[in-house]
């Protein structure tokens, strides 16, 4: 791992930087981390290993003009986390392939960007206590940055929440709230004052790691998925796999502050969790400290539909997020 590519920034110095600054601290899982051919994972007794990998290229998933280098660090793991939450996970460690193109290698601000990516990554991968164990790192051709992080989670055999787990009368739930990620990226996008402090649903999502670990625990949740895409496309992801349809209501939208009902249908990279519950299961309206609306509920045959505020009904499409499409 870690190959050696010939870099200005070197890539002794890259690798100490993943080592001291991305999460160095050993994880629960980790048996050996960075310096070694292989990591080695040991997962806890009677649980099973869960994989899942993201691409976060410049262009695509984020711009240099718009993203402080430590919102794409933080994003980039953030995806990977959130993956492993909507399946009720627990973290176990994190591997990045990171190719940088020569303008960062060779600049000041290049090397400033390098240490606000790993800032970014590093807080976020400290939060959740996994370690990065292993990377490789490459000059990117192109002039783009390019990032692929693969996480490595675990959960008790046979317990992790899919896609597939929903039936016809199943309640339909969301954790936090929704159109918060799109929103900030309009007001990015058109040039906006961003607001100091408090929270940045886009650049600084937060994965909701502890929620799915809690849904398995106490065995809450029959299906569950992380909304990336956007709720009207990830629905329609979790009724395929079910083989049902849904309902749901416009005035039961948790709309977060400031962000229109199209925005929380269609805008994507929110990162809450989408779950589904029996009607005779409790739910709390709080799991992990985190809100939980009930939006819907399942129904059989296929597509979702969507009541308005104002009466009448019509059917939701899948129209979420596709990163920056056309541009
Ligand atoms: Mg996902």
């Amino acid at each position: 791992m870690l190959g050696v590519v010939k870099m200005r920034i070197g890539e002794l110095e890259l690798i100490e930087q993943i080592r001291a600054g991305a999460g160095a601290r050993r994880g629960a899982g980790l048996a050996l981390g960075i310096g070694d051919d292989c990591a080695i994972l040991r997962p806890p007794k009677g649980h099973e290993v869960l994989v899942t990998t993201d691409f976060s290229l410049e262009g695509r998933h984020f711009r240099r003009d718009w993203h402080p280098a430590d919102s794409i660090g933080h994003r980039a793991l953030a995806r990977g986390l959130s993956d492993l939450a909507a399946m009720g996970a627990r973290p176990m460690a994190a591997f990045l392939s990171l190719a940088l193109p020569d303008e960062i290698l060779t600049s000041r601000t290049g090397r400033r960007w390098v240490d606000g990516f790993f800032a970014g990554l590093g807080k976020l991968a400290g939060e959740f206590e996994v370690p990065l164990a292993g990377g490789d790192t490459a000059e990117a051709p192109g002039g783009l940055v390019l990032a692929d992080i693969v996480l490595v989670g675990s959960a008790p055999v046979g317990r992790s929440l899919r896609r597939s787990g929903g039936r016809a009368g199943d309640l339909l739930y969301v954790t936090g709230s929704l159109g918060g990620s799109a929103e900030e990226l309009a007001r990015i996008a058109g040039g906006g004052e961003l607001k100091r402090g408090g929270e940045h649903p886009h650049l600084y999502p937060a994965p909701r790691v502890r929620s799915g670990m809690e849904l398995v625990k106490r065995k809450l949740a029959t299906a569950a998925i992380d909304l990336s895409d956007g709720l009207s496309t990830d629905l329609a992801h979790l009724c395929a796999e079910s083989r049902v349809g849904a309902e749901v209501s416009e005035s039961a939208m948790p709309v977060s502050a400031g962000a229109s009902l199209d925005q929380a249908l269609n805008g994507g990279e929110d990162y809450e969790l989408l779950f589904t519950a029996p009607p005779r299961i409790k739910v709390p309206p709080k799991i992990a400290g985190v809100a939980v609306t009930q939006i819907g509920r399942l129904v059989r045959g296929s597509g979702v539909s969507i009541f308005g505020a104002e009466g009448g009904r019509r059917a939701l499409e899948p129209r979420g997020w596709e990163h920056f499409r056309g541009e």
